[in-house]
């Protein structure tokens, strides 16, 4: 037997045990066609570095279901996996190499590539480690990368599928441009800031006559690409003008002044600029008014040939040099300042622009259809409910979405064009020849897909889709997609969207969104403010199952955890309590060994003692509670509970009341004792997995051999809650006595009363008198009463002494004066603290009835003084009422 160590040493716990499950190929389900598995497909973290506590929050939640599920007997998969996260690992890249001196286009695509690979596999390792260290039991042997053969596989066969529908185009559209990043971003992709700027009011003169017309614009700059001016038409201030046309500044060119009912009367002049090439409402416009389309812009922001004189500028020179030509010229009529939403690269910060780019879409709206009607219709369940309404009012709005990239890391896009014939080729195999021609000069799209796109297919990709494999048979639909709510548009949708189109099932029952960490004060956790907390470091430091613990408990669905040195220190103080309280009962059961029939027979009969029937019947509606919150989602408030009960019913009353009879030859309380620690451990097994393996392996050991079947903690069964032992009598008697002996305990402290001494006590109680009188060696042991008398109401004698009475629920208790103080020494201490006090109060008095005092001195100083005041003669109130009950 191993010599159980006096103090919990989290490091060299969790990796022995986090071995032995992985040996054991516990992480592993057996498939059983005859039972329903509990299935999660891990959100894949990005493969950019280190994990973060909102990972480590995924991480728990998930593995605390995956665990309990595991335990409830159901075959349980936590498929684990890594996301190459596209532009996010180009940009780290990029920087890493910037650093080094190295840029990207000089070292060309192939051998960039190179350098990803190298950075992702380190990536890969550390975060594979972080896992486990959090007690992650996920099955390793499933692991997926995003773009590992199968997923790659997944990602074109949805591609080709998509496009033979017409649900996937090539086509001209206004998009988001990073010039720093040099790719097309989807609208998710672009955080919008508001910015104050200016309006600028820039005059166009007249093509014949004179006079001018008037634009307000933030972007003049985008005037070299202006290819109308455009009015409403129920706009009487310019209905002499339309069919005219205007000369543009510095560049001449001529263009025509038309009406368009989308013209916005109060914005501005009420003449608007239009730059069909820059805008998407222009865009639009210039389809309907078949207006020419003119790009300004090279990929880099800076102006291209068509700006003129201004060609080669950059962006934001070229608004300064524009303003000052206008400016000269007497055409800039007045700017004003304008604070306006501008949007930026989510990845670089990089102010993006809206230009007309060809780009591969996906026709959104039947998509959505169907994956609204799965929610609406109840298939698929959001949790907290009230982000169904977010994640529906998304979907009504969505528009189509650009899924190409001008970048080189990610899924390159499965279409080739012919040099030949210029044939468009799509296909999920790399084609030899042209389809048409039969050429063999075919060229691929130099495009990668939007990192989302093979994130929408990971439910069912990392299961085997396109093939027809067991495990997408037996595990798809998923149970539970657990992730942040923050990515409810970017992911959760497009998985619902891309499950069913490509499966024609919904990816999952259930969707559950945790809130995000934020530090202890409640701030967002961010490099700029210092505050980051490490997930590793917190486990080196309070070992992991305290950090699970702080992540977890008390928390709720969708709400914000804040999470801070406090709560870190109360989930190692419980590691450290349970230590301490299954110990107590190892070295007792080493001292006096049970055979395992004392604790199978607590399964079927009913133990005599009152605290142990109390404590079966209590332990019993725990489970039944911790069940139904599981079941409910609401794990915060399990552990809550688990927490609660151990802390307080089983370790400070009947731990503390099972050592009088421990020893005795009366029944022992050892099979009891027994019988909830083990079960207590599996029950927060779930939630803190390797002090309760490491205490219940302990358990094991000193228990006749063959009683705790099972070689794990981790494969035994949850604990079921047993009807039969819920004693509504017991939990009335016990709920009294516990009562009385905290009455008795608060009495004592609030008198001072020196925790050693024994003082005399009476108990007076109706009904409940015999069976509080059971309990009497309890009652004077943990309130240290003696003499103690128990009767019942009616035998109350008024003996006339001087007493303290407290009246409780079921019964009355009588503390005699005489034997909780030293009279003459209470009342000598009284004395003197009423001495004190009267003196403090007559100087305050004093003081208030001074008039220079009260006319100088600034209010708040005596009103401050007054309330001293105030309390000093409160207080002496009640000193002279406890002196009068002493004599
Ligand atoms: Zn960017
Ligand atoms: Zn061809």
């Amino acid at each position: 037997m191993s010599e159980i160590a006096k103090a919990y040493d989290s490091g060299q716990v969790e990796q022995k045990w986090y071995r032995f499950w992985m040996e054991q190929g516990y992480f592993t389900p057996q498939i059983d066609p005859d039972k329903k598995p509990f299935v999660i497909i891990m959100p894949p973290p990005n493969v950019t570095g280190e994990l973060h506590v909102g990972h480590a929050l995924t991480a728990t939640l998930e593995d605390i279901m995956v665990r309990w599920h595991r335990m409830k007997g159901e075959p349980t998969l936590w498929l684990p996996g890594v996301d190459h996260a596209g532009i996010a690992t180009q940009v780290i890249v990029e920087q890493k190499l910037a650093r080094e001196g190295i840029d990207r286009h000089t070292l060309g695509r192939e051998k960039f590539i190179e350098h990803v690979w190298e950075w992702v596999n380190k990536s890969r390792q550390s975060i594979t480690y972080q896992h486990q260290k959090l007690g992650a039991s996920c099955d390793w042997t499933r692991e997926r990368f995003t773009l590992d053969e199968g997923p790659v596989r997944a990602v074109r066969t949805a591609f080709v599928r998509l496009y033979n529908k017409g649900l996937i185009y090539r086509g001209e559209r206004i998009i988001n441009w990073c010039p720093r990043c040099q790719t097309a971003l989807s609208d998710l992709e672009v955080q919008h800031k508001d910015i104050t700027g200016n309006l600028y009011y820039l005059r166009y003169p007249l093509a014949d006559g004179d006079g001018f017309v008037t634009v307000a614009t933030t972007r003049p700059e985008t005037y070299l690409g202006d290819t109308a001016v455009a009015v409403n038409p129920k706009d009487k201030r310019f209905k002499d003008l339309i069919g005219k046309k205007v000369i543009l500044p510095v560049i001449g060119r001529i263009i025509p002044i038309i009406s368009d009912s989308a013209v916005d009367l109060t914005f501005g002049t009420g003449a608007v600029k239009i730059t069909p090439a820059h805008d998407p409402v222009d865009f639009e416009m210039s389809g309907r008014q078949s207006l020419p389309v003119i790009h300004i812009l090279n990929p880099d922001a800076t102006m291209n040939e068509q700006a003129g004189p201004y060609a080669g500028l950059d962006r934001f020179t070229c608004r300064q040099k524009i303003l000052e030509d206008f400016e000269k010229a007497g055409l800039l009529e007045k700017t004003e300042s304008h604070s306006h939403a501008v949007g930026h690269c989510d990845r670089c910060q990089t102010m993006i622009e809206p230009e007309v780019s060809k780009q591969w879409f996906v026709k959104i709206a039947p998509l959505a259809e169907v994956a609204t009607k799965a929610v609406v219709e109840g298939q698929i369940k959001i949790i907290p409910e009230r982000f169904t309404k977010v994640y529906l009012n998304w979907m009504e709005n969505i528009h189509d979405w650009c899924i190409s990239r001008q970048l080189w890391w990610g899924h390159r896009i499965p279409v080739w064009y012919c040099q030949e014939c210029n044939e468009l080729i799509v296909s999920a195999e790399e084609p030899a020849t042209c389809t048409h021609c039969n050429a063999a000069k075919l060229v691929q799209d130099s495009d990668v897909l939007d990192t989302w796109f093979s994130a929408g297919l990971w439910t069912h990709s990392a299961l085997g889709w396109p093939d027809d494999t067991e495990d997408l048979r037996y595990f798809y639909p998923t149970s539970v997609m657990e992730t942040g709510y923050d990515i409810l548009f970017f992911w959760i949708a497009r998985m619902i969207m891309m499950g069913l189109e490509d499966t024609g099932d919904i990816p999952f029952h259930t969707v559950y969104l945790h809130g995000l960490v934020r530090d202890e004060k409640g701030d967002k956790m961010s490099k700029m403010r210092g505050n980051v907390m490490s997930p590793v470091e917190s486990t080196d430091v309070y070992g992991t199952d305290a950090l699970r613990f702080a992540l977890t408990t008390g928390t709720s669905p969708g709400n914000d955890i804040n999470l801070g040195q406090h709560k870190l220190e109360a989930g190692r103080n419980l590691a450290n309590k349970l230590w301490n309280a299954v110990r107590f009962v190892l070295k007792s059961l080493e001292a006096l060994p049970i055979d395992g029939q004392e604790l199978t027979k607590l399964e079927t009969e009913r133990p005599e003692p009152l605290e142990d029937r109390w404590i079966l019947s209590r332990f019993n509606r725990l489970i039944g509670e911790v069940h139904e919150s599981m079941a409910d989602f609401q794990f915060g408030e399990a552990e809550r509970q688990i927490h609660d009960f151990f802390w307080g019913e089983f370790c400070d009353w009947y731990i503390e009341i099972s050592k009088i009879r421990l020893g005795r030859s009366t029944i022992s309380p050892l099979p009891v004792l027994t019988f909830i620690s083990e079960a207590l451990l599996r029950l927060l097994h779930p939630f803190m997995p390797f002090i309760t393996e490491e205490l219940w392996q302990n358990l094991k050991e000193r228990l006749p051999e063959g009683t705790l079947g099972p070689a794990s903690i981790m494969i035994a069964p949850y604990p079921a809650a047993d009807e039969k032992t819920i004693d509504p009598e017991a939990e009335q008697v016990m709920d009294s006595v516990i009562e009385i002996i905290r009455s008795i305990r608060n009495t004592r402290a609030e008198h001072k009363v020196a925790p050693a001494r024994w003082i005399e006590a009476q108990i007076y109680a109706d009904k409940l008198a015999p069976a509080i009188m059971l309990q009497s060696e309890a009652i004077e042991t943990l309130a240290r009463a003696r003499p103690l008398t128990i009767l019942n109401r009616d035998r109350r004698q008024t003996k006339g002494e001087k007493a303290l009475a407290m009246v409780l629920k079921e019964a009355e208790i009588v503390l005699p004066w005489a034997g909780m103080v030293d009279l003459n020494a209470e009342k000598q201490r009284l004395e003197k603290e009423i001495d004190t006090n009267q003196k403090e109060t007559a100087r305050l008095k004093e003081r208030l009835k001074d008039t220079a005092f009260i006319s100088k001195a600034p209010p708040a100083v005596v009103e401050k003084e007054r309330s001293k005041l105030q309390a000093h003669e409160d207080k002496l109130l009640r000193l002279r009422q406890e002196l009068t009950q002493l004599s």
